[in-house]
């Protein structure tokens, strides 16, 4: 999946030209029986393909069975708005897309969806937008956080997308009842961060990593990811974002393919992109790996997996993932919140979506945890060893 540049660096290219330009010399197997995994070992698994990339397989679904179960855990995902005042250079909902129809959830809109979810023993939420930073927005949030709590007895638990935001807000917030947040890296390498957001003060990978930190110290459940077969992405930048990973500690991971989108500066690139159907495979390699450098973290199988593959997210699960978003934002507004092409399942409501999850987790080999928070194992562990210590 990659080949030598004349810089030493390898970018990331169609499988048929692996055998060829792979020059690593490492195999899955001599990487698996290795006592700590380095950059060497991790770029021997992420680039695995033929059988080496089942036996990596069989070593994930083995982990993830030791250390997790086969439990999957829901969380119902609210994209409640997709009014943002960033420009990432890859996203459908960005600030300069005019093409973008707005949209903004009501509260009650909102509080009713979290309701389904509840109802219907997802036991978690995700509520996720774009990111705006002003008081009235963060009161908004605030005041939706405990009604929720209050409507759904304290039982619905609430993990929060919503972007780079001052310690005080991520404060509030978890007073309020969220108690995990998601906020991906997007890439851990300066260099490709750069190239990929603009040049400016809001678009800055330290800010964002300062945001992790500061959610971790509020004892937050701290999930991150990135996107896989961005264009400029090599396989050592894949193999040290996992590295990242496992550097900072963090509780949970949400990953994915990068999609193009016509209406963003990214598309400029597409015809230099890994086939989408290796942006595919190379997820799920990654996937596999940062289940067994991390054994006991969450990790969810993202929605652009199934954008690219009908059963996708299945996939997922069964090397690894144990955690699915499904999506309960009202079908009606789901067409508005369009990050990438093919976002699946837009025009379906909640109730189809549903009824269409139950069937697929059983084909992944796993039960779905109805009713459980899930909460992450390295996380619980994690604060063990704080309240010891
Ligand atoms: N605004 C918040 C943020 O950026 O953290 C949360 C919402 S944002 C839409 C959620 C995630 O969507 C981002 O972290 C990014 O990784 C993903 N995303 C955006 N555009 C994408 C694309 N073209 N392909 C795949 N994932 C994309
Ligand atoms: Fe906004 Fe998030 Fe999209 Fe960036 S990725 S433009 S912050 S919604």
């Amino acid at each position: 999946m990659y080949r030598e540049y004349t810089s030493g660096q390898s970018v990331l290219l169609p499988e048929e030209q692996k055998t060829k330009l792979n020059t690593y010399s490492m195999h899955v197997k001599e990487a698996l029986a290795k006592e700590k995994l380095g950059k060497e070992e991790l770029i021997a698994m992420i680039s695995a393909g033929g059988e080496e990339r089942e036996l990596l397989f069989r070593h994930a679904i083995e982990v993830k069975n030791k250390y997790v179960g086969k439990k999957v855990y829901f969380r119902g995902l609210i994209e409640f708005s997709n009014i943002c005042s960033k420009d990432c250079y890859y996203c459908g909902i960005r600030k300069s897309n005019t093409k973008v129809k707005r949209f903004n959830l009501s509260d009650d809109q909102i509080l009713e969806a979290a309701n389904y979810a509840y109802e219907n023993n997802y036991a978690s939420i995700v509520i996720q937008g774009g990111e705006i930073d002003s008081e009235a927005f963060t009161r908004r949030i605030e005041l939706l956080l405990r009604e929720i709590k209050e409507r759904s007895n304290e039982e619905l638990g609430i993990t929060l997308s919503l972007g780079e935001q001052s310690k005080e807000t991520y404060q509030r917030w978890k007073e309020a009842g969220a108690h995990r947040y998601l906020l991906r890296i997007e890439t851990s390498k300066p260099e490709l961060y750069h190239k990929i957001h603009p040049l400016d003060s809001s678009h800055d990978l330290d800010a964002r990593n300062r945001c992790l930190l500061a959610l971790k110290e509020l004892g937050y459940q701290t999930g991150t990811g990135v996107m896989i077969g961005l264009p400029f992405q090599t396989v050592e930048d894949l193999a040290d974002d996992l590295l990242y990973m496992q550097e900072i500690d963090v509780d949970m991971v949400g990953m994915g393919p990068y999609i193009e989108h016509a209406d963003t500066p990214l598309y400029h690139y597409k015809n230099e992109l890994l086939p989408i159907r290796e942006r595919f495979d190379l997820t799920l390699n990654m996937i596999a790996s940062l289940r067994i450098l991390m054994k006991d973290i969450n990790i969810a199988a993202a929605t652009a997996l199934q954008a690219i593959d009908p059963v996708g997210r299945e996939k997922a699960v069964r090397i690894g993932a144990n955690v699915i978003m499904p999506n309960v934002t009202p079908g009606l507004y789901r067409n508005d919140y369009s990050l990438y092409e093919n976002k699946p399942c837009t025009d379906e409501d909640p109730d189809q979506c549903k009824n269409c999850m139950d069937v697929r987790i059983q084909l992944a080999d796993g039960e779905i945890g109805y009713g459980e928070w899930g909460d992450s194992k390295h996380f619980l562990k994690r604060k063990q060893l704080l309240e010891n210590s």
